[in-house]
């Protein structure tokens, strides 16, 4: 088979529906997002998101999210509200009510009550070690159980009493009668249930034994009429498994198992079990930290839900799985709020320029778009004797190599507002300008000047008097090896300390009033979002999102 990777509208798998609808083997089509809820989302989920959902989108069908909730200990209604969040975030709409594989422990329960009357079923006593000593390599068969020929009675009694709660956690489990010689370890007998005494988020303490994944999904699945269930390649030696219990069940469906290739990204950690040691040992702020390669961590970092569906799409789907370079994350991300983003002019590194021509209480509003191209609106900037430019658009001398040449006798254009004329500066004691001097020339808002002598360069400001002091977050990646899971040693060895710096902005007025998550490009410093949830007027705070341009990205690490 040859492998393909194209965007998500043709991929392999939505050749695959195509043709079966084509041919009549379904009628419609429904697809589900079934995660776990023992963490957050991450940026692979977003591309199993987009997959799931974009194909139902595709041919008109349905999308199921169902919570595959086998495991309570590890599970919590935290995580389901911040996975529901996620999605509808990300523009998607699952299809009625939410589904929870809990939901169906009454069903499944029953079956596995019919696989032991049919002979398919039977409860081992083995302890973890023996079965693992029975279950043979991958180069030599097991050896059966020699609970294995218990009788269906003897089975049945059994299996009531561990679901009475007779029996302590790991003393007996109920597993599938299959072929203990067969290559594909999966069909060793596998474990249907295990004994655990633990309170359920859903269910409650209604249950001590819970089905495992294996005997859960592809049932939930022809319960919820999903046709095509589509699932990352680790799966795909778990398929004969799914197929054999849809053949050995009474089951209302038939739903097909596909596999993909899951996103890996370079710079970053894609496994929940990592992601939440990062949250537990302190490393990052929680789930949602602007540094963290989930969706909400993402979206508070100024990630727009277009920009991770673009690179979703970018990406495509294929069968194999592959590392992505996390440039193409940042260039669909940057493409889009180069795009879509308002500008709005921010000073980090301030310099003051005082106007001598203009009156100490000079106020003057000036209008500007929030746009080039957009109708995004605009806003007034008060214009005042005193400015901020950023320190390094002045220079005392005149050289060749400084682009904006703002310097002594020479002009510069403030953007949306005057052209200046340098007259001169102070300094302080170890030598660094501190203070400019300069002169307005009339009649160049909006106009050249009269006496044809341009400015060479546009620099942004904002008034040292009527400016918001705004709390800057700047991040940098949160890795500073490229592939921080496959290095010596631990992943956590390879954090960057310096993945956060706080600095103190001044800013036009008008950024104090804007919403949480509103995203800016602050005109010649970067892409910034105002934060989710710490940004107010009394105390803007704005995340650095990326870099203005590719070569000098501020997330490199
Ligand atoms: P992790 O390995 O990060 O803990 P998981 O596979 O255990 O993730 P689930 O909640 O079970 O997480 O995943 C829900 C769905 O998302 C599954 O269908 C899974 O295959 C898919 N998925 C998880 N990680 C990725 C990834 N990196 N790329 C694509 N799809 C993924
Ligand atoms: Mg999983």
């Amino acid at each position: 088979m040859t492998d393909t990777t194209t965007s998500t509208a043709n991929n392999f798998i939505a050749k695959i529906i195509q043709e079966d609808l084509a041919a009549g083997r379904v009628s419609s089509v429904v697809t589900r997002f079934p995660p776990e809820p023992n963490g957050y989302l991450h940026v692979g989920h977003a591309k199993s998101i987009c997959l799931n959902f974009g194909v139902a989108e595709q041919f008109g069908g349905a999308c199921n999210l169902r919570f595959d909730d086998t495991n309570p200990e590890k599970e919590s209604q935290e995580y389901i509200d911040a996975i529901k969040d996620d999605i509808t975030w990300l523009g998607f709409q699952w299809a009625g009510e939410i589904h929870y594989a809990s939901n169906y422990f009454d069903q499944l329960h029953e079956w596995a009550v019919h696989l032991i009357k049919e002979g398919n079923a039977y409860v081992c006593d083995l302890n973890a070690e023996q079965a693992r000593e029975y279950r043979g390599t991958l180069t030599e068969p097991g050896t059966n159980s020699p609970y294995r020929e218990r009788s269906i009675e003897e089975n049945l009694d059994l299996f009531a009493r561990m679901k009475a709660g007779e029996f302590d956690e790991g003393a007996k489990v109920l597993r599938a009668k299959i072929d203990m010689a067969s290559p594909n370890m999966n069909l060793r007998d596998p474990i249907m249930y295990r004994i655990r005494k633990i309170h359920h988020h859903q269910t409650g303490d209604k249950w001590c034994i819970y089905p495992n994944y294996d005997f859960t999904h592809g049932q939930s699945d022809a319960l919820e009429g999903i046709t095509h269930s589509i699932c990352t390649l680790e799966f795909e030696d778990h398929r004969p498994l799914y197929e054999w219990f849809i053949e050995n069940l009474p089951v209302p469906g038939n739903p097909k198992q596909y596999e993909f290739g899951r996103l890996n990204l370079d710079y970053t950690v894609t496994s929940k079990r990592k992601l939440k040691a990062l949250v537990d040992d302190g490393v990052v702020a929680g789930w949602n930290d602007p540094r963290m390669p989930t969706i909400a961590g993402m979206r508070r970092r100024g990630f727009t839900p277009r920009s991770v569906r673009n690179f979703c799409d970018m990406i495509g789907v294929s069968r194999s799985d592959g590392m992505v370079d996390v440039a193409m994350l940042e260039h669909a991300l940057r493409d889009d709020l180069n795009k879509n983003a308002p500008r709005a002019m921010c000073v980090i590194n301030p310099l003051k320029v005082v106007i001598e021509n203009l009156d100490e209480d000079h106020l003057e509003m000036v209008s500007a778009d929030y746009h080039h191209e957009l109708d995004l609106g605009s806003r007034e900037m008060p214009f005042t004797r005193e400015i901020l430019i950023d320190q390094d658009d002045f220079k005392e001398e005149y050289s060749k190599k400084f682009k904006k040449k703002f310097t002594p006798g020479k002009r510069i254009r403030l953007r949306h507002s005057y052209v200046i004329e340098a007259t001169s500066y102070e300094k302080d004691e170890q030598g660094n300008v501190v203070l400019v001097r300069a002169n307005l020339i009339e009649g160049t808002l909006g106009e050249n000047p009269a006496d044809g002598v341009n400015p060479k360069g546009v620099v942004h400001w904002v008034s040292a008097t009527q400016c918001k002091d705004i709390e800057l977050r700047l991040y940098e990646r949160l890795f500073t090896t490229a592939a921080p899971d496959k290095c010596d040693g631990d992943f956590m060895d390879h954090v960057n300390k310096d993945s956060l710096k706080i600095v103190t902005a001044y800013s036009e007025p008008a950024l104090g009033q804007v919403a949480p998550e509103s995203n800016f490009q602050f005109e010649r410093e970067g892409y910034y979002v105002a934060d989710r949830y710490d940004h107010s007027a009394d105390k803007p705070v704005f995340n650095l999102t990326i870099g203005l341009r590719e070569d000098n990205s501020l997330t490199q690490g």
